[in-house]
């Protein structure tokens, strides 16, 4: 089944020296548990189309859908990671986790559990007490990534959320964050400027291309197996 699709995406942006189209005739679907990758250089609109997915922005035409239901605005079934891990510097590890839970009004005793059930399954609950600062940028990277999970998300987006770490660390955090999404079989879109990430990261990559004044358009390679 298709968890998300994206259907006839446009998005022009208004400002003093004219329009500026970011996307155009952006369509895609994509399947329970797959990871895609949308690689493409900056500027190409990358960004916009995550925040029209998460339900931040409205596009000036086309529709999305997420589990056959066409959203308006943002929806709990997603959860939207960025560049920076955005913890709170003042709450504990284990606090952090809460909050994504916390600011959704979804704090209930199920759901608290499996959030601490997610920090003891990937190592973090040993660290549960101490603050961001404390950790590393591999270990804060991973909590901010529990944080979203706690949620039960049917999607997560990445927007360069792995930009920010120095080469060494980004490797390790790409390949620690793909084993845990395929372990919980999340379904993922990534947007990424980085092609060996989105080709590492990605089971389906989708390029989109920026020529100015030119329909943008997705190139579908699907490496998975049928
Ligand atoms: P990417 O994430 O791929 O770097 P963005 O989605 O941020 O690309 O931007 C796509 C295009 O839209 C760029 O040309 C950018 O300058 C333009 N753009 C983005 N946000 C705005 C805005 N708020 N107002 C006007 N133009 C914008
Ligand atoms: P408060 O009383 O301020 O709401 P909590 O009871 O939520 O605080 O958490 C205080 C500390 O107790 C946490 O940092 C954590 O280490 C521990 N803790 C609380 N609940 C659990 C739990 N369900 N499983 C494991 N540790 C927990």
């Amino acid at each position: 089944m298709d968890v998300l699709e994206v259907r006839n995406i446009m998005e022009t942006y208004q400002s003093d020296n004219g329009e500026t189209t970011a996307l155009r005739n952006i369509s895609f679907s994509v399947q329970k548990g797959q990871f895609v990758s949308i690689v493409g250089p900056s500027g190409c609109g990358k960004s916009t189309l995550l925040s029209i997915i998460a339900g931040l922005m409205k596009p000036t035409s086309g529709e999305v859908f997420v589990n056959g239901e066409k959203i308006s605005g943002t929806s709990p079934h997603i959860g939207y990671m960025l560049q920076r891990d955005n913890l709170l510097d003042w709450r504990t590890i284990y606090k952090n986790v809460l909050f994504g839970l916390e600011v959704r009004k979804m704090l209930t005793p199920e759901t608290r559990e499996r959030a601490v059930c997610l920090l003891k399954n990937y190592g973090l609950y040993e660290f549960r007490d101490k603050y961001p600062a404390q950790l590393s940028g591999g270990m804060r990277q991973r909590a901010a990534l529990i944080r979203t999970l706690a949620i039960n998300p049917d999607i997560l987006l990445l927007d360069e959320a792995f930009s920010a770490l120095d080469y060494q660390t980004r490797l390790t955090v790409t390949e620690d964050v793909c084993r845990i999404l395929k372990k919980e079989k999340i379904t993922t879109v990534m947007v990424t400027h980085d092609i060996p990430e989105s080709i590492s990261m990605g089971d389906r990559i989708l390029v989109l291309s920026a020529r100015p004044a030119v329909v943008q358009e997705i190139l579908d390679i699907d490496f998975d197996d049928p």
